[in-house]
């Protein structure tokens, strides 16, 4: 059974002894001491700090010790099966790092001269183009940082329509089903509109009903999660943008898990008239634990002259940055965008072409399908809207009988699984299912993979019913047990920073 290193590891800020040092002169360093006769010349006199910089100081051994150890009590997409529903954990392909990594990437300046960074100026030119292409739409912006904040960018877009037209103050509203992502009612509020919800039907899509009985004359727009966080494709999408468009509001495309439907159908050409995408879940790019992501944000023609600036332009074979937009909603990112992460999705593009990413979609929906069947035949587990035959990248359970049976929740199940080797997928969530289990397999993994995930599964439930405080107390096999999640979300307990750190510990120790 798999069994993860648990190392005793102190933050890096305590493990330093003066005078300890893991450094080697690069040669432009060493030219400079040469030249000046020390290395703080680099930096202007008026700008050095007089205090020390409390840093650490290590060997580069020690450093080396530290983050690898802190990496074997991980768990990644290169570890093993990831089934997090909703952010598709496919893997990252090493050459994307490669490709990003290269010093004439990550070197690049913001404020270089346009005619010497022509070269990232055409990839972020292109890849506007391609996802334009892939989505269905007119023009896209890649600098939202997520998919969150390409959402706020989205809505912000629809208010500035609504402004244009002198409607500002009459649409109000958004739309949003209850099978929607938690982000999309809270990114309609910080764009300042009022949330309306509609529930879904029983098939697990947006109640047609409902939706009509919502719309009005103060409808800004409708934001619409497809596949829906059910797994399901909306069935009536083209009535719901008729629907919308007929009452005068606009209608936004969540399209953060395009995953699916990549080379099958586009967001635009169902009507669609702002779309995101999340990079970094479709077009494989890292992502997870707060890391810098991509939410390119697509719009149709009408809506172009409202997207931020600047856009790269090619005018008379060369790229430029346009600052040309007295509509612009202005600035919605600093510079461009996560240049590093969009060249991934660039080099992920181009490997797998248009077939290549047809084929990732068909895959990632024959797996989450695959584990529809096999897990359908677990006792303790239900799969709720099983009227509707299909699921697209992800499937969402029920443990409510095996709770009802033993005790033993989907919280119990998601620890348990850690002690099998397999993150746990996504669960409590949708909302609307009882002790959800949100499971999305990807692409990525091979049958082997799936079935062994299964098999913890089946597992898990069987030990549930003969010996359920096994499962409730898990995982022991894991670097650390259950932690104190109040705890560890809450905002007085977190320490963000080493300084939160030390006044936490000052605070903690004056407390005692
Ligand atoms: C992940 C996700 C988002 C939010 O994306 P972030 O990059 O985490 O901000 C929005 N909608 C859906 C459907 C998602 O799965």
């Amino acid at each position: 059974m798999f069994k993860q290193a648990s190392w005793k590891e102190e933050p890096i800020l305590n493990l330093g002894r003066h005078g300890r040092r893991g450094h080697v002169l690069p040669k432009a360093e060493k030219e400079i001491v040469q030249a000046t006769g020390s290395i703080e010349a680099l930096v202007p006199e008026q700008m050095r700090r007089s205090s020390k910089a409390n840093l650490p100081e290590l060997s580069e051994v020690e450093v080396a010790r530290h983050f690898i150890r802190l990496s074997e009590m991980n768990y990644g997409v290169d570890s093993g099966f990831y089934p997090l529903g909703s952010c598709t954990m496919k893997y990252n392909p090493k050459i994307n790092e490669q490709l990003a990594s290269l010093p004439t990437v990550n070197m690049l300046n913001p404020y270089q001269d346009e005619s010497t960074v022509q070269g990232i100026l055409e990839i972020l030119y292109k890849l506007e183009r391609w996802l334009a292409e892939i989505t269905g739409t007119y023009e896209v912006c890649l600098q939202p940082a997520a998919g969150a904040h390409g959402e706020l960018l989205g809505t912000l877009l629809m208010r500035a329509y609504h402004r244009s037209k002198g409607e500002q103050n009459k649409r109000t509203e958004v739309i949003v089903p209850d099978s929607a992502h938690g982000t999309n009612p809270a990114s309609a509020a910080m764009a300042g509109f009022n949330v309306v919800v509609v529930p879904s039907d029983d098939e697990g899509c947006v109640s047609l009903g409902a939706l009509k009985a919502a719309v009005s004359e103060k409808t800004a727009g409708l934001m619409l999660t497809n596949p829906n966080t059910l797994g399901i494709f909306e069935k009536n999408i083209d009535e719901i943008a008729r629907i919308i468009h007929e009452a005068g509001g606009l209608l936004y495309y969540d399209g953060a898990n395009l995953n699916p439907l990549l080379c099958k159908v586009r967001p635009g050409d169902m009507g669609f008239d702002v779309v995101h995408i999340n990079i970094h879940k479709t077009f494989g790019t890292p992502h997870g634990g707060g890391g810098p992501g991509a939410g390119p944000v697509g719009v149709c023609g009408a809506l172009a002259k409202f997207l931020p600036v600047p856009r790269v332009i090619f005018d008379d074979g060369t790229y430029k940055l346009s600052y040309d937009g007295p509509c612009s909603i202005g600035k919605i990112k600093g510079y461009y965008g996560n240049v590093a992460v969009l060249l991934r999705a660039y080099a992920y593009i181009l490997a797998l072409g248009r077939k290549g990413l047809e084929e990732a979609a068909e895959v990632s929906v024959l797996n989450a399908n695959y584990m529809v069947k096999k897990l359908k035949e677990i006792k303790g587990l239900i799969l709720p809207y099983d009227d509707v035959k299909l699921r697209k990248h992800e499937c969402v359970f029920s443990a409510k009988p095996l709770k009802k049976d033993t005790g033993v929740s989907a919280q119990n199940i998601a620890k348990r699984l850690l002690d099998y080797g397999i993150h746990a997928p996504t669960i409590y969530f949708p909302l609307i299912i009882d002790e959800a289990l949100m499971i999305e397999p990807t692409e990525s993994f091979e049958k082997e993979e799936l079935d062994r995930f299964v098999e913890a599964m089946q597992k898990i439930c069987r030990e549930a019913y003969t010996d359920p405080e096994v499962v409730i107390k898990a995982p022991y096999n894991a670097a650390v047990s259950r932690l104190d999640e109040v705890k560890a979300s809450h905002p007085r307990t977190m320490a963000l920073s080493w300084r939160m750190y030390l006044k936490r510990k000052a605070q903690d120790s004056n407390n005692i």
